[in-house]
């Protein structure tokens, strides 16, 4: 996309990457658990330079009532980018991006979530993109399974998310917007670290097999930073001083 500069090096002789970071260093991750007092759970992260909000509700009855499932309750995700979120005003109309994710999003959380507790309920996730950077799904999905755990929602484990990928033939940590553009592979992923389990992988891009299993570790690896920042934003607002 427009602005990016062509002769940028991605990874220099140093091994350090265009904007300062090691190959197995992810950006500056901030997660807030709570914030909006009219939704039932909520949290706010800052994963580099992406800002993302979002609110929970629920578990609650499901409007037309025909969508309800009488076994289980049904999880419903909503991935929205604010049309300032990126440098070229955005359409506020969901795009099939937005649609994409919206899918992706929810159906790596459902693996988590206690959905047979609560049959003929619905419980719905907001997500708003405030800014975005590249990496918004995985630091929607970190964002999104805190907001559930604020709202009381049982859950199996939480999703921890973040990518990895491929520049300049070398498999790194936590894929920017300009070394998604430029590199050669990015491949988000959402992981259950206490299950070891994954339920979020894409690849775009080319690896070789070898390539490709390194990336899934170092992905699962970022994964497991996020669990703990996640945890520490639980921690923190229910037994520290950052409760509201
Ligand atoms: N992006 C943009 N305009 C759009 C959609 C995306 O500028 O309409 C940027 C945004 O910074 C986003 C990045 O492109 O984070 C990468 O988007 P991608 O579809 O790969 O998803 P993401 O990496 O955010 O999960």
């Amino acid at each position: 996309m427009g602005g990016r500069d062509a002769t940028m090096v991605l990874l220099d002789e140093n091994g350090i990457r265009c904007d300062g970071r090691k190959v197995d260093e992810p950006r500056r991750i901030m997660i807030k658990a709570g914030g909006l007092k009219n939704a039932d759970g909520s949290a706010y992260i800052e994963f580099g330079d992406n800002k993302i909000l979002v609110g929970v509700f629920g578990p609650r009855d499901v409007h037309p009532k025909h969508m309800s499932n009488t076994d289980t309750g049904i999880l419903r995700v909503r991935y929205h980018m604010e049309p300032f979120s990126v440098g070229e005003r955005k359409n506020p109309a969901p795009s099939r991006r937005e649609i994409e994710i919206s899918k992706v999003i929810k159906e790596a959380l459902e693996p988590a979530v206690m959905l047979e507790k609560f049959p003929r309920t619905a419980v719905d996730v907001f997500i708003e993109v405030l800014q975005a950077d590249g990496g918004t799904r995985c630091a929607a999905l970190s964002a999104a399974s805190v907001a559930l755990a604020d709202a009381g929602i049982p859950m199996r484990d939480m999703v921890a998310a973040c990518a990895a990928g491929k520049v300049a033939d070398t498999i790194v940590l936590d894929v920017n917007n300009e070394e998604d553009q430029a590199g050669q592979a990015d491949m988000p992923i959402g992981y259950m670290p206490s299950l070891e389990k994954i339920t979020l992988l894409q690849l775009d891009g080319v690896l070789t097999p070898e390539e490709y299993k390194k990336c899934v570790q170092v992905g699962v690896d970022g994964c497991k930073i996020v669990y703990d920042i996640q945890k520490k934003a639980l921690q923190d607002k229910y037994f520290g001083n950052g409760a509201d």
